[in-house]
């Protein structure tokens, strides 16, 4: 049994690929460089072997026939590579044509050359959360952001990098619908759509750089960077069960043509800062505010617990292993 993973350097994609490999898949991952990530071949190839893991190199997502080489003799197809939110760079430019030119090259390269039976699709809950919405909606997998492209076209003020990235995954997720919907191609479909993910990375950090998107909330809990939290809610799943969601969603007959949002719950940086003093007491940069007793949650991820039968892991257990695998940067050597 054969996969690829896109963007196998990235958090997720990491994890999806231990997962496969755990399973007795060979897998092979496409990156923007091979040198830059030599660690991450050595990694897999010394515990499953050199003949189990290897990376090709695509250097950009929206090169002509980016995917057409790669896709070949592969059973499953994982496309997870995507901009994640960083400043300054051009909404269409950094965001919304490699989301979207980059979906449909894979897929067409699935079409035209690949022996696939399932594409997995890392979409996001971004693709799916709209406004305006009344405060107490929940969302599902029925629900379309429609609202960001819109403000991106208008160049609302202040609205750049957010409004650019939930455009750039809901355009990509859009995009890739009506490909099949066009297309028929042989493979089927199924979208995951994740909100903020947490987690341990599966690789030693070394640098800060290496600390990617979504656990830097984490990381700015233990550094210094926040000084003060809030009771905001915001919603997390573990990284753990976003790849568990992608691997069973490769395989399992109920996920094909089907979007599985996923959310193990609500946080908030008061909530997370408490979890952090009460089990890594050492941590001195940690801010203080006390957490409110309920988080409103308003993405509802049950579909994947009863198609894809993820039993999500809860905020405790997910912020103790992140900061766990992140404390060693901020402790005195
Ligand atoms: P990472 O930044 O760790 O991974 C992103 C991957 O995509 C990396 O391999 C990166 O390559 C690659 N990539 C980014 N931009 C480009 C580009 N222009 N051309 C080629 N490759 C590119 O992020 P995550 O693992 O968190 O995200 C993976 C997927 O999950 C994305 O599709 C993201 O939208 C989605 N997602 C993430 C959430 C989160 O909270 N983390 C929430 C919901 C969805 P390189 O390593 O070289 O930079």
């Amino acid at each position: 049994k054969t996969a690829l993973v896109t963007g196998v350097s990235g958090f997720i994609a990491q994890h999806i690929t231990d997962q496969l490999l755990k399973q007795g898949y060979r897998v092979r991952g496409t990156a923007r460089s091979t040198t830059k990530y030599a660690a991450l071949t050595d990694h897999f190839t010394s515990i499953y072997g050199k003949e189990r893991f290897e990376i090709v190199e695509v250097k950009d997502l929206e090169d002509h026939g980016a995917f057409d080489e790669a896709v070949k003799a592969q059973d499953l197809i994982f496309h997870v590579a995507s901009p994640l939110p960083k400043e300054g760079l051009d909404p269409y430019q950094g965001f919304i044509n490699p989301a979207v030119n980059g979906t449909l090259s894979l897929l067409n390269a699935a079409h035209l050359y690949g022996s696939a039976s399932r594409v997995v699709l890392t979409s996001s809950f971004a693709a799916m959360r709209d406004e305006p919405r009344p405060a107490d909606y929940v969302y599902s997998e029925k629900d379309w952001n429609e609202s960001s492209l819109r403000s991106v076209k208008e160049q609302q003020k202040g609205q750049g990098i957010p409004k650019a990235y939930s455009a750039s995954k809901s355009e990509a997720e859009k995009a890739a619908w009506k490909f099949m919907k066009e297309k028929q191609p042989r493979f089927d479909l199924a979208c995951i759509n994740p909100v903020f993910v947490f987690g341990p990375p599966l690789l030693r950090i070394e640098r800060e750089d290496d600390i990617r998107f979504s656990i830097r909330i984490l990381y700015s809990h233990i550094n210094g960077e926040l000084t003060s939290v809030n009771q905001q809610p915001n919603n997390f799943v573990d990284v753990r069960d976003v790849a568990r969601a992608h691997v069973v969603a490769a395989t399992e007959p109920r996920a094909a043509g089907q979007r599985f949002l996923l959310s193990a719950g609500a946080f908030s940086s008061a909530r997370i800062a408490e979890i952090i003093r009460k089990r890594f007491p050492n941590l001195t940069k940690v801010p203080t505010g006390d957490p409110a007793d309920k988080l409103f949650c308003n993405a509802d991820g049950s579909k994947a617990t009863e198609i894809l039968d993820i039993d999500y892991i809860g905020l405790e257990e997910s912020v103790t292993d992140t900061i766990d695998a992140l404390k060693h940067m901020v402790m005195d050597q």
